[in-house]
């Protein structure tokens, strides 16, 4: 793209790199901001730069949260003898949707990709490791993704957890389920946690 100005190249490469925006969108995107008030455009950067300094994690799941422990850790109502793993805080969100599912989660921060140089060092493990030798979980309900880094990351965990007695199921990950689980729709998603069926990792 031939770009009249640099200043507008650079923003708009900026925003090119965002997850799922090309070069075309990220421009639209640019010159939309570029026509409204200044004070919307710095409101717009302060909530992204805020949000980067100020968030926390919840010291006990990993979740996204405003508070040192986050509001489902905390809520009383919530069955602590169930444990979610997912990927990432969009999955909360997603499981949380389907009103289906009442127990904790577990934030991991990723997935084990060796191309990706990403380690189970780099995730969110040893602390999952610590609440399920506490003995209050008695189920750890692996939903992870159906692709090669979630099977890799779920074989991992299994190994880890399996001389822990908790039991570990992983939901229902079928035809209708495949890919990354905040894309599934409310009620497959629902039903997958569900219907999920223990854990049997390879002999
Ligand atoms: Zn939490």
């Amino acid at each position: 793209m031939n770009f009249s100005s640099k200043l507008l190249e650079e923003a708009v490469a900026e925003v090119a790199r965002l997850p799922g925006i090309g070069e075309k969108t990220a421009l639209r995107m640019v010159l939309f901001l570029l026509n409204r008030p200044e004070q919307e455009v710095e409101r717009f950067a302060g909530a992204l730069l805020k949000l980067k300094k100020e968030v926390n994690f919840c010291s006990e799941c990993g979740n996204i949260s405003d508070a040192p422990l986050c509001s489902i850790c905390t809520a009383p109502k919530r069955d602590r003898s169930l444990i979610c793993v997912v990927e990432d805080s969009r999955d909360v969100m997603a499981i949380e949707n389907t009103r289906q599912y009442k127990g904790l989660y577990h934030v991991l921060g990723g997935l084990i990709s060796p191309m990706d140089g990403i380690g189970p060092s780099d995730l969110h493990i040893g602390k999952l490791l610590e609440r399920a030798g506490k003995g209050e979980a008695k189920e750890i309900i692996l939903a992870l993704s159906a692709t090669m880094e979630g099977d890799t990351t779920v074989f991992y965990l299994y190994k880890k957890l399996k001389d822990i007695p908790v039991l570990l199921s992983s939901i229902a990950r079928g035809i209708a389920f495949g890919g990354e689980i905040e894309y599934a729709d409310e009620v497959t998603l629902g039903r997958s946690i569900q219907t999920r069926v223990p854990y049997k990792g390879e002999a």
